[in-house]
This record gives C-alpha cells, sequence and structure tokens, in this order.
C-alpha cells in the first residue's frame, strides 16, 4: 500500500538555517589574563535575512564574524553552517566550506592592483574552476547589480572607495556563496556613498537568497536590514 499521500514531506521543504551559533564561547588569553568576548552566544539566520551587527568598538563583532566564517574556533559551543555542524570538522573541511559557501567583506577592499574590476571578480570563480566564458559574464552581471558595468576596465587604483567597495562585494558572492559576513563595509565611506553600496549589497542578497551578517556603526544601515542585534555579556541580543 502506498504511503506517500500521507508522507510528511508534503507542501514546502521547511527552511534550513544558514548560520546557526549555539551557545557558543570565545575567550582571548592575553598578558592581563583572560579575555572573555562570548559567553553563550546563541544566533539564527535563514537565507534571505540581513542581520546587522552594531556594537561599539572592542565589544567583539569582528570576532563574532570570524567565527560565523570559520576563521577561528570557539572554546565552546557550535558553529553550524546551512546544517552541518563545524566543532568536529578537520581545517581543510572547514576551508572547503568556506570557499564554498562563505563570502568575506572587510572595511579595507583588498582588491588585487594588477587586475581590473572584472578580473577581481572573475578570480575566485577560476580558482573554483569555473570557465573564461562564465566567469566574466556572471562578473559583469555582478557589476551590474552593483551598478558599475562601465568601471569594468579599471583597477582598483582608478575606483572610487565606494566603486572599490562594490567590487569587493561582487567578488565575495562571486561563487555564489549561501552566508555573506561582512565587517564594517561602509566604514571608510562617506553617508551618501555608504547608502550606494549598501544598495547593491541588498540587491544581491535580495536576488540570491543569501543570509548576510554585516557589522556596522552607520545606524541608517542598520535600520534597513531586517533584523539588529547587538552583543551584551558576552551574548547576541536583538535590539528594539
Ligand atoms: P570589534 O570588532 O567589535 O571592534 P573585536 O572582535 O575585534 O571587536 O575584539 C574584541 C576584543 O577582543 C577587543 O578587546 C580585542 O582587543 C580583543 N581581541 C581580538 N582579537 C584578539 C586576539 N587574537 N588576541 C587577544 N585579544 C583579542
Ligand atoms: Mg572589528
Amino acid at each position: 500500500m502506498s504511503t506517500q499521500s500521507t508522507s510528511p514531506r508534503e507542501g514546502p521543504p521547511a527552511r534550513k538555517p544558514a548560520l546557526r551559533l549555539i551557545d557558543v564561547e570565545r575567550t582571548y588569553t592575553g598578558a592581563a589574563g583572560p579575555l572573555t568576548i562570548l559567553n553563550g552566544a546563541n544566533l539564527t539566520i535563514f537565507p534571505g535575512e540581513m542581520v546587522a551587527i552594531v556594537a561599539p568598538s572592542g565589544v567583539g563583532k569582528s570576532t563574532l564574524l570570524h567565527l560565523a566564517g570559520l576563521l577561528e574556533r570557539p572554546d565552546g559551543g557550535e558553529v553550524v553552517i546551512s546544517g552541518r555542524k563545524t566543532g568536529e570538522l578537520s581545517d581543510s573541511e572547514l576551508t572547503t566550506i568556506r570557499r564554498l559557501q562563505i563570502g568575506f567583506v572587510y572595511q579595507f577592499h583588498h582588491l588585487l592592483p594588477e587586475f581590473s574590476a572584472v578580473e577581481n571578480i572573475m578570480m575566485p570563480q577560476l580558482i573554483r574552476g569555473t570557465s573564461q566564458r562564465v566567469a566574466h559574464q556572471r562578473a559583469m552581471q555582478l557589476l551590474a547589480y552593483m551598478r558599475i558595468q562601465k568601471r569594468a576596465e579599471h583597477r582598483p587604483s582608478e575606483l572610487s572607495g565606494g566603486e572599490q567597495q562594490r567590487v569587493a562585494i561582487a567578488r565575495a558572492v562571486a561563487n555564489a556563496p549561501r552566508l555573506l559576513l561582512a565587517d564594517e563595509p561602509t566604514g571608510n565611506l562617506d553617508p551618501s556613498t555608504s547608502g550606494l553600496v549598501f544598495d547593491g549589497l541588498a540587491q544581491i542578497v535580495r536576488a540570491s537568497k543569501l543570509a548576510a551578517l554585516i557589522a556596522t556603526h552607520n545606524h541608517d544601515l542598520a535600520a534597513r536590514m531586517d533584523r539588529r542585534i547587538t552583543l551584551r555579556e558576552g551574548k547576541i541580543v536583538e535590539m528594539e
């Protein structure tokens, strides 16, 4: 007898979080003694969600992003990427997840100075084995999303700060990651340029159903995201 009609898998698939932090702990040991940054931090971010992390300097935003991006390991708790627990994985397995599923944007762009904008966005795709033609097509599409396709052939030194950051964002999502982590991506830009860069970022996040965790000091940008979180006594708390 068929049991298909009563399958629990019917209906829309449940959304799997792109990122989960479960009771994450992180303590640095310095000359002045131990410094606890995270002490039972919990966070869940679903695909398509943009979450702002807003906290004063030195509180632990970068630490949180490094842990979520598998660049650092927690002292306790679990970091789960698209349903996969990462605590037991080897360094090379973490590197693979990072390459395939996570994109990073930093305050300073770190673009390769001797390559053009479009080449910078092609690079991670070529490293992953994508053909020149497909990588170029995708890079041009991302530049169009960021509204800077006319700057495709410019080198970083021939781009404004805001344009450089838009290229850096396009590069971070070139391999279609599931999770985008950005550490004060507009931190060195003026307010109106920040707005433009954020528009491009938001467009890509929405179009590709990325999950994004973005550290920012800019309250206008934070207000435009789906949720705002901060850190208090080593825990993540929702704002408002
Ligand atoms: P934020 O990004 O919010 O400014 P960070 O996550 O960079 O904060 O740093 C949080 C705290 O942890 C700071 O006081 C910083 O000095 C300290 N810290 C960061 N990284 C290290 C490290 N590798 N070793 C020791 N202390 C660190
Ligand atoms: Mg920081």
